[in-house]
């Protein structure tokens, strides 16, 4: 059959308009939490993205969950003690205070990640979400969860990196792993997804793999050589990028190499990390992916049928991150339309 739009045809694996059960995670207040003047991380973004959501009235489509807050003992499935209770107890105006100078230097806190004005509450709605979107999904409540207050994939066990504090990723992954034997993890920030990496090094019940542009960029891991050590050898996987990957060639390392992926590894949830400022003029990426290269990966994983958790991360040209989760939840919802003439891709109104 001719192709009309003009496009690629799409590959057996490809686009199905089949409907999947969603289910969205959207804590009110996340817009107002402010890192600080000048900061890139806003969290309003995540607000600017729901507003969109609603005018395309997608919300009608899928259940709205406002998140459960994560409590100390949660985020103590993966964090330490003492770095919790930190977190919990740090504010602006104590911040000063002699007793907390050398922890903010211990636990990193300071300039990439400051200490702001509510701060655990944010952290507890970010890591309720990716916990809350876990238990769905073990229940077969949901197809899809989606909390794009989550994938701060950069934070560790006893310290804040790259603007995460609390790693709902790796907590989510844990919530799931109650349930499912083998978790996969795909990361398409334009940085490394090390923190969620380094938490399942050494386990073959998860693996990770992580698109990232890698040589002198942050984090500075994520080496092709680096896949993992003792019962996780094999199970970490490193797809290190130059500057200005686009969509074409993108798709052409992202679909066989997860195709062979979950071919071989079978796994039976899988955690999408979609972090936003791998898009082309993002304000701390170097990539070049148009909102539908970078959702091609979303549509790729969708097309397993694989209960699946769909979560944000970085993205600093805010208009763009909002577009592009737009558009990411109505490719869940499979509810968009390819403009015949122009090959534009459209959330539907109607
Ligand atoms: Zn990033």
């Amino acid at each position: 059959m001719e192709d009309i739009t003009g496009g690629a045809s799409l590959p057996s694996t490809g686009t199905d308009a089949k409907k999947r059960r969603v289910t969205y995670f959207y804590e009110p207040t996340i817009g107002d939490y402010y890192y600080g003047q000048g900061h890139p991380m806003k969290p309003h973004r995540i607000r600017m993205a729901h507003n969109l959501i609603v005018h395309y009235a997608l919300h009608r489509r899928m259940e709205i969950n406002r998140p459960f807050p994560a409590g100390p003992t949660d985020i103590r499935k993966f964090h330490s003690d003492e770095y919790v209770e930190f977190l919990s107890s740090v504010s602006p105006q104590s911040v000063g205070d002699p007793a907390f100078g050398r922890q903010l230097k211990r636990f990193n806190v300071g300039e990439d990640c400051p200490v702001f004005d509510g701060l655990f509450g944010f952290c507890q709605a970010s890591a309720g979400g990716s916990i809350g979107a876990a238990v769905k999904l073990n229940r077969g409540d949901a197809d899809i969860a989606l909390n794009w207050a989550g994938g701060l994939h950069h934070a560790k066990k006893s310290e804040a990196s790259g603007f995460c504090y609390v790693n709902d990723i790796v907590l989510g992954i844990l919530e799931l792993l109650k349930v499912h034997r083998r978790v996969l993890y795909v990361d398409i920030d334009v940085h490394h997804g090390d923190g969620v990496e380094e938490a399942f090094y050494t386990t073959d019940r998860v693996m990770t793999v992580s698109f990232h542009k890698y040589g002198d960029f942050f984090p500075g891991t994520g080496h092709i050589k680096d896949t993992g050590a003792g019962q996780g050898k094999n199970y970490a996987l490193n797809i290190p990028l130059n500057d200005g990957m686009d969509d074409e060639n993108f798709r052409g390392l992202f679909r066989p190499l997860i195709q062979k992926v979950m071919e071989v590894y079978q796994p039976d949830a899988v955690v999408l990390q979609c972090g936003a400022d791998s898009l082309s003029g993002d304000r701390l990426g170097c990539f070049n992916l148009s909102v539908k290269g970078h959702a091609d990966c979303l549509r790729f994983l969708r097309s397993y049928n694989v209960p699946l958790m769909v979560l944000g991360g970085g993205g600093y040209t805010i208009r763009n991150v909002a577009r592009c989760w737009c558009y990411e939840v109505s490719l869940s919802l499979s509810h968009v339309c390819v403009h015949a003439h122009t090959g534009i891709s459209i959330p539907l109104k109607c």
